[in-house]
């Protein structure tokens, strides 16, 4: 809610917050006791995140100026499966149905969209990024963006042994062209943690999650089947606070404009709609549905503008190359893509699209545009040559209205943006 130094005190100057459990013993997230001790290593830590803050704030005061909001980042992901039985070993199936998670939630294409309170639709946020698996690994190398190792660790907990192989855990691939996500037996009935975004660009910088939190298909554990552990955590790893601004009365916040102040978190699956606490005791009420809380998956199903536009800021402040990065294309040159760019209008279209194209050097010519579908189906593809300068007509008339991603692409660089479509 409003007041952002509050929550940079309780944040910062709070260091005794302790991780909470559900009524299973489940600990939803460790995100804020791993911040804590990051803290306590670093005696730079708190000044370092305080400038990290007032740049957020400086961003935001600029944000007329920052990139187009209709550009969508699709980040590049690795996942690390770490594993002593054969149900922590999760299958191909389960890590791509969390991808699927990510794409839906991400984008506000989730099912249970339809859950979220009508007085908080207006206010619900669609956020610039998607998620793929890696296709090219840190030598250049074809992956299909999974690594696996057997481990004797019957169980890891916050002190990141996970992320280091010398530690019985798998290193980082480079943070600043891939999103690292580690999945393990976490002890503690812990579900999981994250390391924020911050300007050091740390080998553990990513998200660790509990085996069967991971996902929703395969080896999943109610009531955290829904893959929104992983959701959560991202948005840790994006810049997010929990939504009650991790303090337990009124005068903390999550530094976000659009959440509604909330006393604590909450656990399970509220029946009451609005739901009041001390903090927000009348009108619309707590905002317990948001993927910031700690409810049940089958609860959870929104992030508010507000911090879609948060993670937008941050991640293109901090993690700029990670955003462009092509490593989910088999041959990846980030120069070429930096030498491209396109955009498109209108947007929203009626069906006849125009794209601008500009190259800075000549990253090679025969360019392919293809448009899919939120399925991922291509619905169109074209080829152009020479497009520097050009403006280039897509027709798109036969097409339904809704969301699809326009990709200009060839061997050296791929780019994509997000095109409405009302026909
Ligand atoms: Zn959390």
């Amino acid at each position: 809610m409003k007041f952002l130094l509050n929550s940079l005190l309780i944040l910062f100057v709070c260091s005794t917050a302790i991780a909470s459990d559900d009524e299973m013993g489940k600990i939803r997230c460790a995100t804020v006791e791993y911040v804590n001790r990051l803290r306590a290593e670093n005696p730079n830590y708190l000044e370092n995140k305080q400038k990290d803050e007032l740049l957020v704030q400086q961003l935001l005061l600029n944000q007329a100026q920052s990139r187009a909001n209709d550009v969508v980042y699709t980040i590049p992901v690795v996942v690390h499966v770490l594993y002593r039985t054969t149900a922590q070993n999760i299958s191909d199936a389960q890590i791509m149905s969390q991808i699927d998670v990510l794409n839906e939630d991400f984008a506000r294409l989730n099912a249970d969209t339809a859950l979220t309170p009508s007085f908080f639709r207006s206010i619900a946020g669609t956020s610039n990024f998607q998620f793929c698996l890696a296709a090219t690994d840190p030598l250049g190398n074809p992956t299909n963006g999974i690594e696996r190792r057997s481990t004797t660790s019957t169980s890891f907990n916050t002190n990141n042994n996970v992320k280091h192989y010398s530690s019985g855990g798998l290193d980082a691939w480079d943070v600043n062209r891939y999103f690292n996500i580690w999945v393990c037996n976490l002890g503690s009935g812990l579900l999981g943690y994250a390391e924020p975004p911050s300007g050091t660009h740390s080998d553990e910088y990513g998200v660790v999650i509990l085996y069967d939190s991971f996902g929703r298909v395969g080896n999943v554990s109610t009531p955290y089947h829904k893959g929104r552990t992983t959701t959560h955590e991202i948005g840790h790893a994006f810049g997010m606070e929990h939504i009650w601004g991790d303090d337990s009365n009124c005068s903390g916040s999550d530094g976000i404009s659009d959440t509604p102040n909330q006393e604590v978190e909450t656990y399970g699956c509220p029946s009451t709609l609005p739901s009041f606490d001390n903090c927000s005791s009348s009108g619309n009420g707590i905002m317990y549905m948001n993927y910031m809380d700690y409810t049940d998956d089958l609860c959870m199903n929104m992030f508010t503008t507000g911090q879609t536009n948060r993670m937008k800021l941050l991640m293109e402040a901090y993690y700029p190359t990670l955003l462009v990065s092509t490593a989910c294309t088999i041959t990846s040159s980030r120069e070429a893509a930096d030498k491209f760019s396109f955009s498109i209008y209108p947007n929203p279209s009626d069906g006849l699209v125009n794209l601008d194209m500009f190259l800075m050097e000549n990253v090679g010519s025969n360019l392919t545009i293809s448009v899919s579908n939120l399925l991922g189906e291509i619905v169109k593809s074209e080829q152009i040559s020479n497009p520097n300068g050009r403006t280039h007509q897509l027709n798109l008339g036969d097409q339904g209205s809704g969301i699809y991603f326009i990709s200009v692409f060839n061997d050296n660089f791929k780019k994509t943006v997000r095109l409405e479509l009302i026909n």
